[in-house]
Order: structure tokens, then C-alpha cells, then sequence
């Protein structure tokens, strides 16, 4: 089209000075080769400056925003200046399209959970998102355009942007953060150009620390007390005749006490990865609060055997929407706990009450031996304990607080503990409004 207006303005021309040649010669001829040459010269320059003016005016309109119309010009110039406008709004709508394109690529870049980082040439930060400036500690309206190996300075990370061998991703503890732990991936493209991809594995790893843990704990608690009951059996089959009835007998009560340990301790786990692992939603029985409370008593007292004052303080009634027997575990693992840490003629006791917001709480206090601050906020660990030889001692196996955090947690009950050393703790079991049937 273009090509078209120019050819049109060429012919334009070549007809305007054939007819400005023709005049010349028809004056040339009537009054002077003078008057001739005169009126070609005026008729050149009015031509000429014409289109000067139109070339000018095209410059200048070439000059302003996209989207301005065209000066008003006619004819061939007319033409040209449209065409012109057309191939301007043309390529305006291309330039729409990709920044609209580059903008939503870059949006959908922005929301990953990942962090994203485009190098080009000397690993210079051509673009990152907010995740990577998360990650490696960058800020996007500092650091664009700086190599990214004298902003990142972990040693690793340089290492493997320099090594050009991105077969395997890096596994890198980022400074940033409480113990960040990144998986970084580089990927080449283009001319020398890298995206590097940054995944947060804290969790991931910390979870496979864990579970190595709780395999090691498991594997530990279990060879105790099969190591003594080895023991004793070698011992036996080595010279039974070597000892006396009531040694045996001895012996065997000793290997039963640690065979109960390793039962309770199997018991305990199953229970835990029960409620784990996907166990479905607790039964939703109606729960007495007060006889669950009076029943977990009773128990208690049964369990101290007389060495301890129990009491139990009910105050108002409830009927809670929850698993009866996952609440009764947890209630009378609390209890049994505060028999087992309570020293003999201390006092416990176990109570339930309603609260003004509608909700309710369970509570078991004694005046044992209590528990410093700084081991609170870790006794619903698996396997954390502040005594271990005490808690063996009493028969526990470290899992009992793990068990009643997640009973309390499938019910949507929150566990607080206060306790203060040598003084005693309390327990707090808190239920809210909406597990109760309304009054
Ligand atoms: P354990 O089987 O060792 O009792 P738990 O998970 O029930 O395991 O409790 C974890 C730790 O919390 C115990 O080892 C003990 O140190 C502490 N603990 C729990 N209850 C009490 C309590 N009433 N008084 C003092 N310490 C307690």
C-alpha cells in the first residue's frame, strides 16, 4: 500500500513537472526564453517547498504520541499520510499485545510459590520475582541489572552458577530467614541466558529430620528393655540351675516389667499413627463432661493407690460433640502423668468447668515436681521428655502429651500447660462453644 502512495507521488511529480516544463515552454515562446526559465524556476520552488512543507509536517506528526491523527494534507500526501497512520496503529496494537502477553507472563511468574530469576550475559539480573528476592535477600528496584554473583554471595551458589553443569539442582542454606534451605535449579536457554528456579525445602527437610529422629527414638526405646530382657534370658539358660526359685522368679518379673514397656510403647505408637495418618474425623458422640471428669477420677484414684489426695471440682454441666474414648485418653493420660510426676502425699486434682464465651474446659493440676519454663512449649514433641530416667522409672514412653495434642486437635481443643518447678503444673484441656450442645 505503502509502495502503492510512492509510486502514486512519483508519477504525482513526474505529471507536475511536465506540466510546469510545458507552461515554461508555452511563456518561453510568447514572451521570452526569459519569462520561460522564470516561471520553471518559480514553478520549481513552489513545488519543491510544497513538498518540503508536507515532508515537515510528516516529521513532526512521526514525532508525536502514537494515536495523534495525521495533519489534514490531500491528494497524493493524503494518501501517504494515512498509510502511515495505519502501519502506526498497526504496530501500536502488536506492541499492545506483547506487553499484555509479557505482563500476564510475568504476573503468572510473580504468583509462583517458587522464586524466579532471569540472568542474562555475566549472570546479570535482568528480572526476578518477589519469591527470589525472598530467597536470595535482593530487592527488585535496587538490584536489576547487577551481577547476581556479587549480590548472592554464598560460596555454594557461586560455585554452581560458575560450574555450566546444571545436571543436578543445589541444595543451599540460605542466610535469609530463620534457616531457609533452598533447592536451586539453573536452566540455560537461548544465548547465554539462565532462569534460575528457587524451591523453599525448610519444611521438607525438616520433616525428613524428623522422621529420621522418630525412627532412631523408636529403634532406642525398643532395644532398652529387649537388651534387659536378653540379658536375663542368657543369664537363665546359662546355668538355670545356678539360681534359686525366688531369683527366677525375680528375673522373670523384671523381663515381664520391661516386655509391658515395650507393649505400652507399640500400643502408644499405633494410637499416634492412628490419629496421624488420615485417621477419619472423631465420632461424634454426645460426651457427658462431668462423668468423663468423674469416671478419669476414679481411675486416678485407683492408679495412685492411696499415695496421693485426689479431687475433682465440677462446675456447670456440658454435653460435648467429640469421640468419648479419644477425650477419656486424653484426660486420663494428663491424670495419669500428674500421678506419675507428683511425688507420694502430694495433692491432684481434675475438674471440669463452663466458660462465659459458651465453651468449656477440662483441667489436671498437682503440686508435683513441675517443669521449667524453657521445656513447655516442647512437651507434645514425640519423645520429648524433661527426665528420661523419670519417666521410664513411672513406665511412660514419651508419647503421651503427642497423643493428647492430636486427640485435642481432631476435636478443635487447644492444650495449655503452666507449671512452675518444684511448685506443680495445671493442665488446660479448652473446648469451644461450637462442640457443645446449646444449653
Ligand atoms: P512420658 O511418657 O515421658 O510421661 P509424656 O508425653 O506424657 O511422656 O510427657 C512428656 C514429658 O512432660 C514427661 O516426660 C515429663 O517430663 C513432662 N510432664 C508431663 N506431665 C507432667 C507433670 N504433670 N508434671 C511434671 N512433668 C510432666
Amino acid at each position: 500500500m505503502l509502495v502503492r502512495s510512492l509510486r502514486f507521488l512519483w508519477t504525482a511529480a513526474a505529471l507536475t513537472l511536465a506540466a510546469l516544463l510545458f507552461m515554461s515552454l508555452i511563456v518561453a515562446a510568447s514572451f521570452g526564453t526569459g519569462w520561460g526559465v522564470g516561471v520553471l524556476v518559480v514553478g520549481l520552488i513552489v513545488v519543491g517547498a510544497r513538498n518540503l512543507y508536507q515532508l515537515d509536517c510528516l516529521l513532526r506528526w512521526s514525532r508525536t504520541p502514537i494515536g495523534t491523527p495525521v495533519p489534514p494534507a490531500h491528494g497524493t500526501w493524503g494518501r501517504i499520510y494515512a498509510e502511515f497512520e495505519r502501519r502506526s496503529r498497526q504496530s501500536h496494537e502488536v506492541r499492545d499485545r506483547l506487553s499484555a502477553a509479557l505482563a500476564r507472563f510475568q504476573d503468572a511468574s510473580q504468583a509462583m510459590r517458587d522464586g524466579v530469576l532471569y540472568l542474562s550475559r555475566s549472570n546479570t539480573i535482568e528480572w526476578l520475582n518477589q519469591c527470589a528476592e525472598q530467597h536470595f535477600g535482593l530487592d527488585r528496584t535496587r538490584d536489576l541489572g547487577a551481577p547476581v554473583t556479587h549480590l548472592v554471595r554464598n560460596p555454594d551458589f557461586v560455585r554452581y552458577l560458575q560450574s555450566r553443569h546444571y545436571g543436578e539442582p543445589l541444595v543451599m542454606h540460605s542466610g535469609r530467614g530463620a534457616g531457609l534451605t533452598l533447592q536451586v535449579q539453573v536452566i540455560p536457554f537461548g544465548e547465554d541466558q539462565y532462569l534460575v528456579l528457587s524451591r523453599d525445602i525448610s519444611q521438607i527437610e525438616k520433616l525428613e529430620t524428623m522422621r529420621r529422629d522418630f525412627v532412631a527414638n523408636v529403634s532406642h526405646e525398643l532395644r532398652t528393655p529387649l537388651t534387659v530382657i536378653d540379658g536375663f534370658l542368657e543369664t537363665l539358660s546359662d546355668g538355670l540351675d545356678d539360681f534359686g526359685r525366688d531369683e527366677v522368679h525375680r528375673f522373670l518379673v523384671l523381663a515381664y516389667e520391661q516386655s509391658s514397656r515395650m507393649r505400652r510403647l507399640i500400643d502408644d505408637l499405633l494410637t499416634l499413627s492412628a490419629l496421624e495418618t488420615g485417621a477419619p474425623d472423631p465420632v461424634v458422640e454426645e460426651v457427658d463432661a462431668a462423668d468423663l471428669v468423674q469416671e478419669v477420677n476414679k481411675e486416678t484414684e485407683l492408679l495412685s493407690a492411696g499415695r496421693h489426695t485426689v479431687t475433682m471440682k465440677v462446675d456447670g454441666s456440658g454435653v460435648l460433640h467429640g469421640s468419648y474414648k479419644e477425650l477419656h485418653s486424653a484426660v486420663a493420660n494428663l491424670a495419669s502423668n500428674a500421678v506419675r510426676y507428683t511425688p507420694d502425699g502430694g495433692h491432684i486434682e481434675m475438674g471440669w468447668r463452663r466458660l462465659d464465651d459458651g465453651g468449656g474446659e477440662f483441667w489436671v493440676q498437682d503440686d508435683g515436681i513441675g517443669i521449667e519454663p524453657d521445656h513447655i512449649p516442647r512437651l507434645t514433641e514425640r519423645f520429648y521428655r524433661v527426665d528420661r530416667g523419670r519417666s521410664r522409672e513411672t513406665g511412660g514412653t514419651g508419647l503421651g502429651l503427642a497423643i493428647v495434642k492430636h486427640i485435642l486437635t481432631r476435636h478443635q481443643a487447644e492444650l495449655s500447660i503452666h507449671s512452675t518447678l518444684g511448685k506443680g503444673s495445671r493442665f488446660v484441656v479448652r473446648f469451644p462453644p461450637a462442640r457443645f450442645t446449646p444449653d
